[in-house]
């Protein structure tokens, strides 16, 4: 799955209109993180704007939160919503969200503590 469009897509229009391609996708990520069980026993989830006072630290009701991304935009590097109820992606999964791609990544490319080696493969990782 592709999620550049987190940070790629416009998301206005002219500096004032919500770009419904960016509308559409972030109501997808709402219905993702309301969808959890974490989040069903109460109506806010986490705020992942790039607001300082929310950053994945603050619940907030789901219309908040649309408003604060569409002003404020997704806070930097957070494809793996984490925060919302997705399980931590592999260093594979990880990659491939960020870039679009299919490309393998090896699973010995990180260890147990998450500490990502693939600049060490990547001489290793030929075509
Ligand atoms: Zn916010």
């Amino acid at each position: 799955m592709d999620r550049s469009w987190m940070y790629n897509i416009d998301r206005l229009i002219n500096g004032n209109i919500v770009n419904p391609d960016f509308e559409r996708q972030l109501l997808e990520f709402i219905t993702f993180a309301l969808s959890k069980p974490r989040f069903a026993d109460r109506k806010n989830i986490r705020c992942p704007c790039n607001r300082p006072k929310c950053r994945n630290t603050t619940f907030r009701d789901p219309e908040t939160v649309k408003v604060h991304v569409i002003t404020e935009g997704f806070v930097p590097y957070y494809y793996n919503w984490v925060h919302h109820g997705e399980p931590r992606f592999s260093l594979t999964g990880y990659y491939n969200h960020m870039t679009g791609s299919n490309t393998p990544v090896p699973d010995y490319a990180y260890d147990l503590h998450g500490n990502n080696h693939e600049s060490d493969e990547v001489d290793a990782v030929g075509p």
